[in-house]
């Protein structure tokens, strides 16, 4: 949660253990409605301060990749799953994809074109959903995305979502990350 929205959490549940009425960001509490349910409270205070964190995620210019995977902020507080340095490049786009390297002429890295060994433009999603060359590595992720979800491409989200499928995803991203890097 963004910082700002963390304090008002913060001041907001001061006042419900105090019993004194809440007012956050439109949201009015009164005393009488805290005094006979505090829980209750709390949650409309999160349930509000979420909708204000999810329209900024909705309208920032950054991070648009991440947002394909994660539209919802709701959503993505209760997937249980562990974000490692493999799986966050293809999260965010920026990591060891030709494209990205190019683009951003990294540190260390000499890359003269953004091109795959397959001719097409190497992005993550490139690697991840397109590449002919990988579609053997791939194979044990497609099933378990055909199988759950009926499609290939799946929804990006659904990478992150179900558990049998993230966990093939992470296999995967972290197979390619080292494997382009050797
Ligand atoms: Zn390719």
């Amino acid at each position: 949660m963004p910082i700002d929205l963390k304090f008002c959490q913060r001041a907001a549940y001061y006042k419900i253990r105090k019993g004194q009425a809440v007012e956050v960001l439109n949201l009015r509490i009164s005393r009488e409605e805290i005094l006979a349910n505090d829980t209750a409270a709390k949650n409309q205070v999160d349930t509000r301060l979420i909708e204000e964190w999810q329209t900024r995620w909705d309208r920032s210019s950054t991070g648009r990749t991440t947002h394909e995977f994660f539209p919802s902020i709701a959503r993505r507080l209760v997937y249980n799953i562990e974000l490692d340095y493999y799986v966050t490049q293809f999260l965010t786009g920026h990591g060891g994809f030709a494209y990205y390297l190019h683009k951003f002429n990294a540190r260390n890295f000499t890359q003269d074109s953004d091109l795959c060994d397959c001719g097409q433009t190497e992005t993550a999603d490139h690697i991840l959903f397109g590449c002919p060359l990988l579609r053997r590595k791939r194979r044990r992720l497609v099933k378990a995305a055909v199988e759950i979800t009926g499609e290939w491409p799946c929804a990006k989200e659904n990478l992150v979502s179900d558990m049998r499928i993230f966990k093939e995803f992470r296999k995967f991203a972290k197979w390619y990350i080292l494997w382009s890097h050797r």
